[in-house]
């Protein structure tokens, strides 16, 4: 008989070979208890201000506020991502807690039809790029756990996750490691299109239920280590904020696009830093950073 298919062997080192290959990459997803919230933790993520006033009722769907003891967050069920992440960072959030690494679906969000899994990233060409990073939240497993939680995540470009994000994180988490400081961080997402490993794409997942952000900013607050964090901030208060597009080429290092903070309210309509009394507010969103990085 003639043979159509080649040798069982070559065949088999072929699916091997097949199932190596990233278009084939879809993970394995093991399922695991929606992470624990510990409610004795939290509420300081917010200190400096509620950038969209968010809330938890159901029919802000677009602007959600979920407050775990790890960060505060205003979800868009509409666009499957958050708009914002803030969270403090103080030694005490800092250890050796390893990557725990497991991606999960966020079960406190109440949008049950649109719960968003890692899988709906799986092959987009995009990372699962953390807002509150993974090595932010390292004092204990659950903290670094929560982490992972897709409600945390945004699709974002390879290149911009990997190199000037991770740098800008890692000058960030030195602020308070190396000098003494404690810092908050807000970052968001506005627009829809960004460009991942295979093109520019609008949204991803089997239904479209993610959208990519066109923009993703970011803002740090740095003050010196101490008690009563609001009355410290004055008008010489370090501020850093970024806006960038979500791209993968040309790539430049984080501090090039530093901008005032006003610029980001202006593009986003969120009041930042809402907390802080309006003359100091006026002063430090008004200036572009040039200090050392
Ligand atoms: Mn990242
Ligand atoms: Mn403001």
């Amino acid at each position: 008989m003639k043979k159509i298919f080649p040798q069982p062997s070559l065949l088999f080192a072929l699916l091997l070979f097949l199932s190596n290959c990233s278009l084939f990459e879809e993970e394995e997803v093991i399922p695991v208890d929606p992470v624990e919230i510990d409610e004795t933790k939290g509420s300081e993520h917010l200190l400096l201000g509620n950038p969209s006033e968010a809330e938890a009722i159901e029919i802000l769907a677009n602007n959600y506020l979920s407050e775990k003891p790890q960060f505060a967050l205003s979800y868009n069920d509409s666009r499957g991502i958050p708009n914002w992440v803030s969270w403090h960072l103080s030694s005490r959030w800092l250890g050796s807690t390893s990557r725990t690494d497991d991606f999960l679906p966020d079960f406190d969000l109440p949008f049950a039809n649109n719960r968003i899994d890692r899988r709906d990233y799986s092959g987009s060409g995009f990372d699962r790029g953390h807002n509150c990073p993974s090595a932010d939240r390292t004092s204990s497993r659950k903290d670094n756990a929560v982490t992972f939680l897709m409600s945390n995540v945004i699709p974002q470009a390879p290149e911009h996750n990997q190199k000037m994000w991770n740098e800008m994180e890692i000058f960030t988490r030195d602020q308070v490691r190396r000098n003494g400081n404690e810092v908050y961080v807000i970052m968001g997402n506005y627009g829809e299109g960004g460009e991942g490993r295979f093109g520019m794409e609008k949204r991803i997942g089997d239904d479209k239920q993610v959208a990519v952000p066109k923009y993703i900013w970011k803002v740090v607050v740095i003050i010196g280590e101490g008690d009563d964090d609001l009355s410290r901030i004055d008008e010489r208060t370090r501020v850093i904020a970024v806006l960038t597009e979500n791209l993968n080429r040309d790539v430049k290092e984080w501090h090039e696009y530093r901008v005032s903070v006003d610029a980001i309210e202006k593009e986003t309509g969120l009041d930042l830093l809402s907390e802080v009394p309006e003359e100091i507010q006026a002063v430090i969103e008004a200036k572009v950073d040039n200090g050392p990085f």
